[in-house]
């Protein structure tokens, strides 16, 4: 008997539909059936939607925590009942023959993820079930909320952004862009001791969160923290995605120092920079992608720890069926940062 779920799930007119779908039945072989309790809005969902990287049918949601339902074949790590956080991917396992890029350590642009890219190829967190490896599943102590540890998958991104970058504890920074990625890199930023962190973000609400997270400067536009900030910044972190930002970045970072990019620009935007600033001041740009699996377990860590609470980041907590409206709002102008869809109203 096909038993059925709710899900949210992409419509064929590029929107996001609640809809009721056939729920996954029993695991494969090392893999999970995860009943999801909360999953995150991601930017990147924002960019897919209504482009051929979101087809109509897909369950997307990558930022998920749940709980085990049932376990595959050969699952010795995990049983029912555990509370985890996952990985959205399956990547190689040390067991396993290496793919070139996980022989070389850069397990963030691990093959395996394009065939098993949770919530982008394969179904995702929006939905009262998904079928997850056992190799991506982080299991969570009893006492952490499986709302804030949703903020994972994000920190982890914000933690490849800093360990790609010379940061040094007592260094002055800047952070352009103040959404979820921005934010959660000023917060982590701030309890690895960096000196002074200059933020430009225009909305109000999001410029507010960013100064309680610990941003020291907090401006509206990126230009204005050449003449805000005590000193021009060693490294300035582009989170903002716009064409114009990383030009900004180039322009404000001190000369020698480092632009590290973590903003993805809409694919149609050209970035507009001026090459000559960036030559004469001599400025290294990096871009950066994803996450490394030992940066995804040091956000679990970092997130477990009583001494970072990121939990501003989450602006509301919706019930999955309001999916569709969430959706549209953060595709216009909006004062949020991060808007988890509750799966399971009776987990916290
Ligand atoms: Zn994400
Ligand atoms: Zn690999």
């Amino acid at each position: 008997m096909i038993s059925m779920m709710q899900a949210a799930v992409v419509s064929d007119s590029g929107g996001v539909n609640f809809a009721e779908i056939e729920r996954p039945s029993e695991p494969r072989p090392g893999w999970v059936l995860l009943r999801v309790a909360y999953c995150g809005i991601c930017g990147s969902d924002l960019h897919f939607l209504g482009s051929p990287l979101a087809p109509a049918g897909l369950v997307m949601g990558h930022e998920l925590t749940g709980i085990v339902d049932s376990v595959g074949a050969g699952v010795s790590a995990l049983s029912e009942g555990d509370r985890v956080v996952v990985l959205p991917a399956e990547r190689c396992s040390p067991g396993d023959e290496q793919c070139p890029s996980c022989a070389e350590g850069a397990t963030q642009r691990c093959h395996r993820q394009q065939s098993t890219s949770i919530g982008i190829v394969i179904p995702g967190g929006f939905a009262e079930y998904v079928e997850v490896p056992a190799s991506s599943c982080f299991v969570l102590s009893d006492e952490s909320s499986l709302q804030v540890a949703a903020l994972c998958e994000p920190l982890a991104v914000a933690l490849h952004a800093m360990g790609a970058s010379r940061f040094q504890p007592g260094m002055d920074v800047a952070v352009i862009g103040a959404g979820p990625i921005g934010l959660l890199t000023i917060a982590a930023l701030r309890h690895l001791g960096a000196g002074e962190v200059g933020v430009s973000e225009p909305s109000p609400y999001r410029a507010n969160l960013a100064a309680s997270l610990g941003a020291t400067t907090v401006v509206d536009r990126a230009t204005r923290l050449s003449t805000t900030m005590a000193k021009s910044p060693e490294i300035v972190f582009e989170c903002a995605g716009r064409s114009g930002t990383p030009g900004e970045a180039i322009g404000l970072v001190r000369p020698g120092g480092e632009v590290i990019l973590a903003g993805v620009a809409d694919p149609a935007e050209m970035l507009k920079i001026s090459s000559i600033i960036w030559v004469v001041k001599e400025v290294s740009v990096q871009g950066v992608i994803a996450y490394t699996t030992e940066e995804f377990g040091k956000a679990v860590e970092l997130i477990e720890s009583v001494e970072f609470d990121p939990s501003l980041v989450i602006s509301e907590i919706r019930p999955l069926s309001r999916a569709g409206e969430s959706f549209a709002e953060l595709m216009g102008p909006n004062e949020q940062a991060k808007i988890l869809l509750s799966v399971d109203a009776n987990e916290n």
